[in-house]
């Protein structure tokens, strides 16, 4: 058991984040459970854990709040320390042509997914460092590395991902503290209900849609002792995707 690494998961309430959490509590970690709007999603996880066996304990804030982070990750730190483990995967997607997209379309969704890095990880990293060690995961999206069309607001927030976890791993290296981006290509989840599938199937080798599940045991292989020569990558769980 690893009891004393604590991980923590943004946007566990659901999809991608809720298949982290359990899939950590499972190798052991004990889970700390971000969630924003879904109360009865974030309680279900916690009975879903506790059930069998692990622990957690759940946090709530909105990730394009810095005030906010600041405040409920000041609080996370005093009370549990340095963390282990970092995963940050709250995100969202506002697709649409780009000449078609809104103010608000651009701004939503870099606020969410790209200054969630600086939201998150600040408030949190100086005892990390302190400590010599931990793991730092971001999930990106291969949208953030190949650039899709319809989602220039996505791809632009998620590319940013990518370039801010590089350089983070190149600053914390020395201190034993690997930092590592998981970009997913398309999984089932509410974000990707209505994606045209017709579409992009055909650019899946395995021509098949992926599992939450599938990307959850890459992200508990990076945080694990295992892994600890593997920093600045960023890793496709896509199926082969073209
Ligand atoms: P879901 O829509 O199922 O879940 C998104 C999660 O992010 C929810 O917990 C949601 O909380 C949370 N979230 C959104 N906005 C905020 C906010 N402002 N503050 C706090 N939490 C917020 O998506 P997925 O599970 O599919 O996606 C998880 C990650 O994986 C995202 O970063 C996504 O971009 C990425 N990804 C997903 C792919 C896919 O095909 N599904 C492909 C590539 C990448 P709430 O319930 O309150 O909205």
């Amino acid at each position: 058991m690893e009891n004393n690494k604590k991980v923590l998961i943004t946007g566990a309430d659901r999809g991608i984040g809720r298949a982290i959490a359990l899939a950590v509590s499972v190798a052991g970690y004990p889970v700390i459970a971000h969630y924003r709007r879904n109360e009865e999603g974030a309680q279900s996880l916690e009975t879903e854990i506790r059930s069998k066996g692990g622990e957690i304990e759940l946090v709530r804030f909105d990730v394009r709040n810095r005030e906010e982070c600041r405040e409920q990750l000041a609080a996370v730190t005093e009370k549990h320390g340095a963390l282990w483990g970092i995963i940050c995967n709250a995100g969202i997607c506002a697709d649409n042509a780009f000449p078609a997209l809104s103010d608000e379309d651009w701004d939503t969704v870099i606020h969410t997914n790209l200054d969630a890095f600086y939201n998150v990880i600040h408030p949190l990293i100086m005892p990390v460092c302190r400590k010599k060690q931990g793991r730092i995961i971001t999930i990106a999206s291969v949208s953030g590395i190949n650039g899709n069309r319809g989602q220039v607001n996505y791809s632009a927030s998620k590319a940013g991902i990518i370039g801010a976890t590089k350089a983070l791993a190149v600053e914390l290296a020395s201190r034993s503290i690997t930092v590592n981006c998981i970009a997913p290509g398309i999984i089932e989840t509410d974000m990707s209900e209505k994606a045209p599938l017709d579409m992009i199937l055909p650019h899946v080798p395995m021509g098949r849609i992926g599992k939450a599940e599938e990307v959850a045991a890459l992200a508990v292989f990076l945080l694990s002792e295992t892994a600890s020569y593997i920093t600045r990558q960023v890793i496709a769980v896509d199926g082969g995707l073209v």
